[in-house]
């Protein structure tokens, strides 16, 4: 296998990889057949996020084994799911790209359906997870999240939580300008859609080892993506904090009535510490809401790298104009523009 590598590809497949090693060699037995059947010219970009087990070396040696259309990013660290993606766009020079979870949980095989959805002349194809095998309390957790994004910003999407999804290079080039620290991806590059869609695709079980994500850092990632997308959360809360201000003015002015035509009262003191408690909860959590804001400014105004790049696995690119004349690989169509 030493077929040089086209530089402008039809696909990128871009799977971040994060201690992925009991999965690995089985996602490379069904995902370069099903990429094969495809007819299309293609590379697939892993990005290694600091796995500590050997995950690292059996991307290398899928590297080694089929240099053509395999290429290797290795992070300097672990920076989590959305910035590995985000080496992975940066790297990509497909005409269209595809994102994948590394754990099988999505099949490649679906991967055309995507691309069909583009064809079709959709610049950004979200999916849907037909039947979703995930333990039930993310299910019923993610429906929620759901319903609250829909309410509080514009992002309209079915199933935030698949991560199999396409992007044409429009977008993809609009996603790598952008400099923000922590974002979500398919929020992201929705905002650049023009004309997306979804597709309804397959979900498995995790073929090996388990989810990277435990339940604070799915907390975490909803907060990146009602922050990241909407102020409407301290807007809410400044207009809950003005109902309750025009409450409690209500009940003074009621007690007042009540001390001059009833006289002085005992009692009540109950009545007091539950609406007390109640306002400091409010308060509480208003701080804190302000805190999730304020920390996200912080670290954007640092500006520190979002990822650091330690190794990148790759052949010399053949040029565009040299491509046309390698057997088997046809040249990149330019990226469709609904
Ligand atoms: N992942 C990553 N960095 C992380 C956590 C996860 O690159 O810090 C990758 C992981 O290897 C997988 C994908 O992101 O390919 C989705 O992770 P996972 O399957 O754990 O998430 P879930 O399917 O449970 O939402
Ligand atoms: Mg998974």
């Amino acid at each position: 296998m030493t077929a040089p590598r086209p530089a402008t590809p039809d696909v990128s497949v871009v799977i971040p990889v994060y201690n992925e090693e009991p999965g690995l060699q089985a996602l490379f037995d069904r995902l370069y057949p099903a990429l094969d059947a495809l007819g299309v010219s293609y590379e697939v970009v892993f990005i290694d996020d600091g796995s500590r087990d050997r995950s690292a070396a059996l991307l290398a040696d899928q590297f080694a084994r089929r240099p053509a259309v395999t290429r290797v990013v290795v992070l300097d660290g672990n920076f989590g799911q959305h910035r590995a993606l985000l080496a992975g766009f940066a790297q990509a020079r497909g005409a269209r790209l595809v994102t994948l979870d590394a754990d099988l949980q999505n099949p490649p095989e679906d991967i055309g359906l995507l691309l069909a959805a583009m064809d079709a002349g959709h610049d950004y194809v979200g999916s849907i997870r037909r039947m979703r095998r995930d333990v039930a309390w993310r299910r019923w957790a993610s429906k929620a999240l759901n319903q609250l994004r829909e309410r509080t910003s514009r992002i309209r999407m079915t199933d935030q939580g698949c991560m199999m999804r396409a992007y044409g290079r429009r977008i993809v080039d609009a996603i790598n300008q952008c400099r923000e620290m922590n974002t979500f991806l398919p929020a992201l590059a929705y905002t650049f859609a023009t004309n997306p869609t979804e597709v309804v695709v397959g979900h498995e079980e995790r073929f090996a080892g388990e989810s990277k994500y435990s339940l604070y850092s799915l907390v975490r990632l909803n907060f990146d993506l009602m922050t990241g997308f909407s102020v409407m959360p301290l807007q809410l809360f400044s207009m809950m904090g003005m109902l309750v201000a025009l409450a409690s003015g209500a009940l003074f002015v009621l007690l007042v009535v009540r001390r001059i035509f009833v006289g002085p009262e005992e009692g009540g003191l109950f009545t007091l510490f539950a609406l007390l408690f109640f306002m400091v909860g409010i308060a509480l959590f208003g701080i804190g809401l302000l805190g999730e804001y304020i920390g996200r400014i912080y670290q954007e105004v640092r500006q520190r790298p979002r990822y650091l790049i330690r190794a990148v696995l790759e052949q010399p690119a053949v040029p565009a104009a040299a491509q046309a004349c390698l057997p088997g690989i046809a040249p990149a169509d330019p990226p469709a523009r609904p």
